[in-house]
């Protein structure tokens, strides 16, 4: 196996760096002499909210390893090496087959267990109320018991969880504490909680919040509302869908600039169409139509069903929308997510030689990205910001 190396830049610091690797394991990182003012190493892109991808469906009961792998290189292409596949609210037995069918299926590969790092369980625990419930269905809504926690447990051995879970509902905040003294995560959303029990939530061990200004009606009360509740709260982190479309660019542009000390998470909440062609596409039960504007709606309905963002395309979207540094885009898309979930994405000698090599212009404008995926060029994509 060839010794292989790259000069570039720290993502963070700016300074020259070499990073080599054997085969897929990197071997050493360190500062280099020579300077690569326009090339930028940085840890790839990591998604909390993917529920499927590339024509795939991850809340279908018949997904395949084929469909799984499709998906995945999907991500790939579009710099997201690793995700938590999520799993929207259903009936909860049905839930649970699927989440150890899709368990099972990633055994079965390297690459899958490689690529899919734990599970967002967005449901059954939501908000019924009109409005916040969203798309998922207010029938299969349960209140959170030890019971559920416990099935929950035996099928995810030990894997990780992020719970996302509306605190209003009877037997939540029990089901945070229970939670996070598993080692789960859980975030709050598809809520509208009162700020007393979105702060009680957080000193029982909510770190976030789900998609913000999302799962809400589209006419608020403009005093009081679950937006203004959760950016006044305590709350270490949220996301938010960068695509333009689900936080308007104003909205976008205040909350990160009101955000203070919370960390913000992009999250592309991607459902099957994402990095696929616009027509019809499921997720779970429900037809969902996708135009050439990638929105995403149910037929007849104005509100959005999750996403067709592609997460490089995310960054580009937030850099665009903010005016700002990409780098601090590609942070809150790869750093701050792994935070969220207590990981340290840093890239170390001992680690898979998975990263992405940013090229910029003269203007200091993302012009080229490259996927390294296990010490390997997957795929070069020219992005016109
Ligand atoms: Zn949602």
């Amino acid at each position: 196996m060839s010794l292989q190396s790259i000069v570039s830049r720290h993502l963070e610091s700016g300074e020259s760096l070499r990073i080599e690797w054997t085969g897929e394991i990197i071997t050493q990182i360190q500062p280099a002499p020579e300077s690569h003012a326009s090339k930028w190493l940085a840890p790839c892109l990591f998604d909390v909210q993917v529920n499927g991808y590339n024509g795939v469906d991850f809340q279908g009961d018949d997904v395949g390893l084929e469909d799984l792998l499709r998906a995945v290189h999907g991500l790939r292409q579009a710099g997201c090496t690793t995700f938590l596949l999520t799993l929207i609210t259903d009936e909860w037995p049905r839930l649970l087959r699927r989440l150890n069918h899709l368990r099972d299926l990633r055994q079965q590969s390297p690459e899958l267990i490689q690529a899919i790092r734990g599970w967002h369980l967005e449901g059954p625990f939501l908000s019924p109320e009109p409005g916040y419930h969203g798309a998922h269905n207010p029938a299969w809504m349960l209140d959170p018991s030890p019971r559920h926690l416990r099935e929950l447990a035996a099928t995810v051995e030990g894997d990780a969880v992020l719970l996302t879970m509306a605190p209003e509902r009877q037997g939540v905040m029990a089901a945070v504490e229970a939670a996070t003294a598993m080692g789960w995560k859980v975030s709050l959303g598809h809520s509208n909680a009162s700020a007393a029990e979105l702060a009680e939530a957080i000193l029982r061990g909510a770190r976030g919040f789900t998609h913000l200004a999302n799962a809400c009606p589209r006419e608020l009360d403009r005093h009081d509302n679950i937006v203004w509740r959760v950016m006044d709260g305590g709350f270490n982190f949220f996301s938010l869908i960068p695509d333009g479309m689900h936080v308007s660019p104003p909205l976008f542009r205040l909350i990160h600039r009101a955000a203070g000390k919370p960390r913000i998470i992009y999250t592309s909440d991607a459902m099957a169409a994402a990095g696929a062609p616009p027509g019809r596409y499921r997720l779970g039960t429900m037809e969902l139509e996708v135009g050439g504007d990638q929105i995403v709606r149910q037929p007849g309905k104005t509100n959005f069903a999750g996403s067709a963002l592609r997460p490089i395309e995310g960054v580009l979207r937030a850099t665009k929308m903010l005016g700002g540094d990409w780098r601090e885009a590609w942070r809150r898309y790869s750093v701050n997510p792994a935070a969220l979930m207590g990981w340290d994405p840093a890239l170390k000698p001992g680690m898979p030689a998975d990263f992405c090599l940013l090229t910029t212009n003269s203007n200091g404008n993302l012009e080229e990205m490259q996927v390294w995926h296990r010490g390997r060029l997957f795929a070069v994509t020219e992005l016109l910001n």
